[in-house]
């Protein structure tokens, strides 16, 4: 296990580790990947979609609502809208104003709303109102991409057909120096040529936890971080020194009369 730096060197471990990343040999990446996946394992054991949902028709819809809103928000949305709308073929001939009026605060629902409905108008047309466990069915469907196709391919039906990649396992692959990629579909691509197949649907719902509580967009917590010894933290900035007031100084050295 790598030795934790002091933190005057932080700066330095963040170069000497960029630079590392950038300089390691395809086999070391490797063993570096197999490390990851084994301490992620170890720290999310049970990992799995935050979305509810009871069958692939919700999951479906539940993700289409998650778009730039919180998976807490859908949850709340979703019991009553799969009360009043249980299967494709009911969010098909679903009112639109009154789906717009349920899913109003998730955002974005005009857009939302003519998306399932497109959506589940294809399911009834083309799929007998069921979700197709097939890759190529679900991306040809109106509003749906590789990253929703993967959460319901890998969620409903245990099928590893690729790695979810949304704003967390985006932003935590380039900190561990897993790809150098913007793109979310080239992402996903490094990531499949990397982590072992019977991995990825773990890996993904991994990550995704590992991004909300520990590896932050803006402040990553990498003294609690588990994967911290196999990290380069790419792009991750220096922690700032903190600032000592006189005071805590005071209090620290036993001078502070009032401590
Ligand atoms: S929290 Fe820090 S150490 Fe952990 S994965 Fe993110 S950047 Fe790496």
């Amino acid at each position: 296990m790598a030795k934790r730096m002091p933190a005057g060197a932080a700066h330095g471990k963040k170069t000497a580790r960029a630079a590392s990343a950038a300089d390691e040999s395809p086999q070391k990446l490797r063993h570096r990947v197999r490390r990851i996946v084994q301490l992620l394992n170890q720290a999310y054991p049970g990992a799995t979609c935050a979305l509810h949902h009871r069958n692939p028709y919700e999951l479906l819809v539940a993700t289409i609502l998650s778009a730039q809103c919180t998976d807490e928000r859908v949850n709340m949305v979703t019991p009553e809208l799969f009360r009043r709308f249980p299967d494709a073929q009911a969010m098909a001939s679903a009112p639109r104003e009154e789906l717009e009026r349920m899913i109003q605060s998730t955002g974005f629902y005009r857009a939302k709303a003519k998306n399932i409905q497109e959506c589940c108008r294809q399911l009834v047309e083309r799929h007998q109102g069921q979700v197709p466990p097939d890759m190529d069915a679900l991306v040809a469907l109106p509003g749906i991409g590789r990253k929703t196709a993967n959460v319901v391919l890998g969620t409903a039906y245990g099928l590893p057909t690729g790695i979810v990649v949304d704003t967390h396992v985006a932003r935590i692959a380039k900190r561990l120096g897993l790809t150098r990629q913007n793109d979310p579909n080239k992402i996903e691509q490094d990531l499949m040529a990397l982590v072992p197949r019977q991995s990825w649907i773990d890996f993904s719902h991994q990550l995704i936890h590992h991004g909300r509580r520990i590896c932050k967009a803006r402040r990553p917590l990498c003294d609690q971080c588990p994967l911290e010894e196999v990290c380069p933290k790419v792009g991750v900035a220096a922690a700032p020194a903190q600032k000592t007031s006189p005071s805590a100084s005071r209090k620290r050295s036993g001078t502070d009369p009032r401590a």
